[in-house]
């Protein structure tokens, strides 16, 4: 299969889910083997999406380079690998990539308009040479080689609109426009106060975000089971960060951002280490304090939403 680009220029604006302040976001054809890159206007600065590049997976996830920084790229990274779109420019004038509609659905409307034109180079697809897993307890992902590239996923919450949710999906490009993009993310109002204080949620609306109540969602689900297929969509956009499409079977249960973190250093580490790799390889920890030290802040356990 060969790599794919946009055929023409398209931007789109709007507000972000955590700062609260609105951005563009410029999309432009990219030349073959150049993947996904961001270009911050204010200061000039090339941020690769990839994961040596994930400087915070708190809530969202964060790219920078040299202290510049764009937040929340994952859905926008879903809508790009969902579309099969594999070398892209995108130009950010703004903290953070537009929220819209807390899904990647307009990302995908808004790149299919752009088409799609066939690359001269091939994809390298990225075998994963051994089990790995990260995560402890109740929350935990785990990866297997495997010939086709499937997500299982099982989210537990107490909230009564949520229960227990199991989904295990092979993606195809119909599938995952009709039925994960249009997933959108999720809070709870019990938790808005305090994530506002920490400068998160700040543009988060009932037109972005599904918000749950005590009881119920405040707004209309678009699928019955929405909050794990928002699940695997993050998912897929954090595992983009890999730059190459993989082949395995991803088995995750109520994961968040910083986890798939992990999991995203796990997958390098062993590339890095395939010969002395056997068996299952627990380097979570690691990656964990990876994370840690490069943002200098303490993680905070606990379902990653919104
Ligand atoms: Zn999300």
């Amino acid at each position: 299969m060969r790599q794919h680009t946009i055929r023409r220029a398209v931007s789109v604006q709007g507000v972000g889910l955590h700062s609260g302040k609105v951005s563009r976001v410029s999309f432009a054809p990219a030349s073959p083997d150049s993947g996904v890159v961001f270009r911050v206007k204010a200061t000039g600065e090339r941020i690769p999406a990839t994961v040596e590049s994930v400087v915070n997976s708190h809530y969202a996830t964060t790219l920078g380079v040299n202290g510049t920084r764009v937040q929340t790229v994952e859905h926008l990274m879903a809508a790009a690998i969902g579309l099969g779109v594999d070398n892209l420019d995108i130009e950010v004038d703004g903290p953070e990539i537009p929220a819209l509609d807390g899904s990647a659905k307009p990302f995908v409307t808004l790149l299919a308009s752009a088409g799609r034109v066939q690359q001269s180079e091939q994809r390298k697809p990225l075998t994963v040479p051994c089990p790995l897993r990260v995560g402890s307890g109740g929350r935990w992902i785990q990866i297997t080689p495997s010939d086709t590239f499937r997500i299982s996923y099982t989210l537990d919450n107490e909230h009564p609109a949520i229960g227990t949710q199991v989904l295990s999906w092979t993606p195809t490009e119909r599938s995952f426009v009709e039925e994960f993009a249009p997933a959108r993310t999720y809070g709870f109002l019990k938790d808005l106060g305090i994530m506002r204080k920490n400068g998160l949620a700040r543009g988060g609306s009932l037109d972005n975000a599904i918000v749950l109540g005590n009881g119920a969602a405040l707004n209309g689900l678009r699928f019955r089971d929405e909050f794990v297929r928002h699940k695997i969509l993050d998912l897929l956009g954090d595992l983009a960060l890999l730059g190459r499409r993989i082949r395995a079977h991803v088995v995750a249960r109520n994961g968040g951002h910083a986890l798939n973190f992990e999991l995203v250093v796990a997958v390098q580490r062993a590339l890095g280490l395939e010969r002395r790799s056997a068996g299952v390889v627990e380097l979570g920890a690691l990656a964990a304090e990876d994370a840690a030290r490069r943002e200098g802040l303490v993680r905070t356990p606990g379902l990653a939403v919104i």
